[in-house]
């Protein structure tokens, strides 16, 4: 992955800033993409390879086109697109806002897609490309995730479909489908909440956002390129069945 040049979204914080620092080790060169200006500033500052920061919401075309033609311009091409920003905004169904459903549906599923389609002719014309996307075991089905689990189903048949179509460019499309992982996003979940995804858990314990970062380097690299359309599943044995006690 040496001078690979690695767009990275949502890496301010939780487990895109961990793809970042992962992604450095190996070698490549960032281009870190958050909403949020202040972790994004603070990830920027702590690393010390060779980096650009983009402030974008990766729901909105024009911001994810420049922010793309940022990247190039500042380091030529790209070469990995790590689709991992996310948001979650829970309910049973007849809780769940119109605004909440589209929010988490523009977020999740259209912004990984306006995002490949920003890269896609870059990746084309140097005929090789790696895109992961950051799904999450809940496109199997979770309760008070409609919306969230639709959005990541969708993501799952967006990364089979594109995997078909980007194949013949030598442009690797697969998915990484995280369980329960210790981040601000799932801090933020009701005590309770934390404590029932927890007993369901067959390892007993969260996983580490290094856990998925390891999956995602492997993806990104060279010892991956006849793996495409593929979702890993990095939670613990979750997405195996349900666990008896
Ligand atoms: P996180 O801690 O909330 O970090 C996500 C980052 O993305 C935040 O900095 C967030 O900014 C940013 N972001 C949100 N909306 C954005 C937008 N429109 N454009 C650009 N950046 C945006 O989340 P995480 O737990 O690390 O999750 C990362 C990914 O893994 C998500 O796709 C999530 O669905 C998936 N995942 C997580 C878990 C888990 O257990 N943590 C499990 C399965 C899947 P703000 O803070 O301002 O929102």
């Amino acid at each position: 992955m040496k001078d690979k040049i690695a767009v990275i979204t949502g890496a301010g914080q939780g487990i895109g800033a961990a793809i970042a620092r992962r992604l450095a080790r190996e070698g490549a060169k960032l281009v870190l993409v958050d909403i949020n200006e202040d972790c994004l500033k603070d990830i920027a500052t702590e690393l010390e390879c060779d980096l650009l920061a983009v402030a974008a919401d990766i729901s909105k075309k024009d911001q994810v086109f420049a922010m793309i033609e940022q990247a190039k311009d500042h380091f030529g091409t790209v070469d990995i697109l790590v689709n991992n920003a996310g948001i979650i905004r829970d309910g049973f169904l007849a809780k769940i806002s119109e605004e909440n459903w589209d929010k988490v549906l523009e977020v999740n599923l259209k912004g990984p897609f306006l995002c490949c389609q920003a890269v896609f002719e870059t990746m084309k014309a140097q005929n090789s490309g790696k895109i992961v996307n950051i799904v999450s075991r809940a496109w199997l089905g979770n309760i008070g995730q409609s919306n969230y689990s639709a959005s990541k189903g969708g993501l799952v048949s967006l990364t089979r479909t594109l995997a078909l179509e980007l194949a013949r460019f030598q442009i690797n499309v697969n998915a990484v489908a995280p369980g329960l992982i210790e981040t601000p996003m799932t801090r933020s979940m009701p005590e309770e909440a934390r404590a029932r995804l927890l007993r369901m858990q067959p390892t007993g314990k969260m996983g580490t956002v290094d856990d998925i970062a390891a999956a995602v380097a492997f993806l990104s690299s060279g010892d991956a390129t006849f793996i495409t359309g593929q979702v890993i599943h990095v939670d613990g044995g979750k997405s195996c069945g349900l666990l008896s006690l």
